[in-house]
């Protein structure tokens, strides 16, 4: 599918319907920010070398919680670093455009979407945010903003006991934890909004998933719904997975091998003259 087709379909659903946008990493990795499961999230600690898929546990947390926090507190920095791209722009724009007409799923924990623009009540960061952590002890669902002094963390480094007491529950004092889904963790809504997520794919008329692998379970859920529901479904990513096989079953969807900042600006453009069209 090229981008006048894609771009034709979700203005002609979004005009009096909804959009639900689902992202993965490929939004992010065009700002520069690695997805962590490949190489870029290998973790040196003495003679050790730690695979990402093994750090992103609650197990490793509660076996070594001040190695666990020192990957996260370096990625946090690589995410702070980084700035939100094309992709991120026109996911910003389509928000603006529809208002309560449009959903965010995103399985990103960087928090770019929310620095682009696109408002809290309208995104569900299924995966959590790496800006903000939360009682180990779950005494609330509550989160807390990483405080400043672990701004700009550098690689390989391990916090220490002063380090860990400034990241403690506020509440109880007991041991904070990163805001994040880990690898043997569970959705839920109170934390990760996984119902919200499922109820947006419930109720939306065009499905556009950008830059997702469909390694993870929530969203090929929220995928195999919108075929279930015959709504279309765009798939953006320069490479072919799960969810490519998805656009092609749904009808009027379809595929397009790109990057989401090739791309996604030409939808949003489609969306705003749609939308302008119906206010006239
Ligand atoms: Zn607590």
């Amino acid at each position: 599918m090229d981008v006048t087709r894609a771009a034709s379909v979700v203005a002609e659903r979004a005009r009096n319907g909804r959009l639900l946008v689902l992202t993965g990493a490929g939004i992010s990795a065009e700002c520069g920010i690695p997805t962590f499961r490949g190489k870029e999230g290998y973790w040196t600690r003495g003679s050790k070398v730690y695979h990402p898929m093994e750090l992103a546990t609650h197990r490793a947390f509660v076996e070594q919680p001040a190695t666990v926090w020192g990957w996260y507190l370096y990625r946090r920095s690589v995410c702070r670093a980084a700035s939100p791209g094309a992709g991120h722009r026109a996911v910003a724009d389509m928000a603006r455009l529809l208002g309560e007409r449009f959903d965010l799923v995103t399985q990103n924990v960087d928090g770019l979407h929310a620095r682009s623009g696109v408002p809290p009540e309208r995104m569900y960061e299924i995966h959590g945010n790496i800006d903000a952590y939360r009682c180990a002890r779950a005494c609330t669902t509550r989160t807390y903003p990483v405080p400043e002094r672990f701004d700009d963390w550098p690689k390989d480094r391990i916090p220490d006991a002063e380090d860990l007491a400034a990241l403690a529950c506020p509440a109880c004092g007991g041991p904070g934890r990163p805001h994040v889904l880990w690898f043997d963790e569970c959705y839920d809504e109170p934390r990760f909004r996984a119902e919200s997520a499922m109820d947006a794919a419930a109720r939306c008329d065009v499905l556009v998933v950008v830059g997702t692998s469909g390694a993870t379970n929530l969203p090929m859920q929220i995928g195999a719904l919108a075929v279930a529901r015959k709504v279309p479904i765009l798939d953006v990513n320069p490479e072919d997975g799960p969810f490519g096989d998805l656009a092609r079953r749904s009808p009027g969807g379809g595929v397009l091998r790109a990057k989401a900042g090739e791309v996604l600006p030409g939808l949003s453009s489609a969306i705003a003259g749609a939308v302008g069209a119906r206010r006239e």
